[in-house]
């Protein structure tokens, strides 16, 4: 069997970008035979941008609840908390004793932020926290506690995956004695997947609050979101650029590739921007409308979803436990067992 292990930051309401991007893939992967998934709700990693305690008790609801909407079997894959694993962050911990600082200093989303400060003159730590900075280590601990195999991952987070890779090789080096703790993962990248743009033209991201949200909210709430999408100019009768258009690239994460040939023709037809909008809400509706009940309701019983998340920790922990008492005889924490 090969394991697949994904994860969702609870910082803030689920939207089309993660159901596309991740929940609809991953539900699919665990259907295939030979796959034991791993899907869980990233909270120690919220912590890392959102310090509103109400907006990540509400985001793990509204997460969990969605996994299981749209289609997941938590009996059949390990649904649970990262903060329900406390050998997550032990062994994060020991990881970050084997990290050459100077790695971390290379990785993207802490880059990505000195080079914003540095633009705006400003110092190129300013707004940085440890969590940020180190944040890699804490996405090879989740995906080592469990020896996943497969990790599918959007490009931003290539880089990462290798430091993970590095990570476990150094452990495993230092440690091991002739035998690898840690399977060392491999990203998978589904080039079919493409990455949603937001109401702002930026990715779409719980965090920049420019999301179109999946279900919360209702149908209403899609549709309201849609409307507001920028468009050009063009009116209605003049050819519209399909390819530069944010309304496409959103249509065609949903329709078959006949239905977005269709949908582009349309478009360099001269069909209105409103009407473009109104296709594409009703095509987003076909697949998300049957979902929308069972969601509901499990948003009704946040006790029948505290359930399941603990089922999946027991689940994981029955993992997790035994591995990290390997592991902490390994680094000379307790006797060898
Ligand atoms: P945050 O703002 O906290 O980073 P996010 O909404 O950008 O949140 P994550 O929780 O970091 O998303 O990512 C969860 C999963 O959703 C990942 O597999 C990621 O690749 C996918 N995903 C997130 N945003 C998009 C998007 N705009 N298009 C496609 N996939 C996305």
């Amino acid at each position: 069997t090969t394991r697949v292990l994904t994860g969702i930051t609870t910082s803030g309401t689920p939207h089309l970008g993660n159901y596309a991007g991740a929940i609809r893939p991953s539900i699919q992967t665990s259907e295939l035979p030979g796959v034991d998934a791993f899907y869980f709700m990233a909270d120690y990693h919220a912590l890392i941008k959102c310090d509103d305690p109400q907006r990540i008790a509400r985001s793990r609801l509204e997460i969990a609840a969605t996994w299981i909407a749209a289609g997941l079997d938590a009996d059949k894959v390990t649904l649970y908390r990262q903060s329900d694993v406390p050998e997550i962050p032990e062994l994060c911990w020991m990881l970050t004793c084997v990290t050459p600082k100077g790695l971390m200093n290379r990785a993207h989303a802490y880059k990505a932020s000195v080079d914003q400060n540095v633009a705006r003159q400003a110092e190129p730590d300013d707004g940085v926290n440890m969590g940020l900075f180190s944040y890699p280590i804490l996405m090879a601990a989740d995906i080592l506690m469990f020896n996943a195999r497969k990790v599918p991952v959007g490009r931003d987070q290539v880089q990462h995956l290798e430091m993970a890779r590095d990570i476990a090789q150094r452990f495993n080096h230092l440690y091991g004695g002739g035998q690898d703790f840690f399977v060392l993962p491999e990203v998978q990248i589904d080039d079919e997947v493409a990455t949603l743009p937001g109401l702002d033209g930026r990715k779409m991201s719980k965090s920049y609050d420019n999301t179109i949200p999946l279900f919360e909210g209702g149908a209403k709430a899609t549709r309201a979101a849609v409307a507001r999408i920028v468009t050009d100019s063009r009116e209605p009768g003049q050819p519209k650029d399909a390819e530069g258009s944010h309304l496409y690239t959103l249509y065609r994460a949903f329709a078959t590739p006949q239905e977005s040939l269709q949908f582009r023709r349309e478009l360099e037809q001269g069909m209105g921007w409103g009407d473009a909008k109104n296709q594409l809400c009703d095509r987003i509706e076909l697949e998300l409308a049957p979902m929308r009940e069972r969601y509901a309701e499990l948003m009704a019983k946040p006790q029948r979803i505290e359930e399941i998340l603990q089922a999946g920790a027991a689940k994981a922990r029955k993992i997790s436990a035994p591995f990290m008492a390997q592991l902490r005889a390994a680094v000379g924490l307790r006797p060898a067992v």
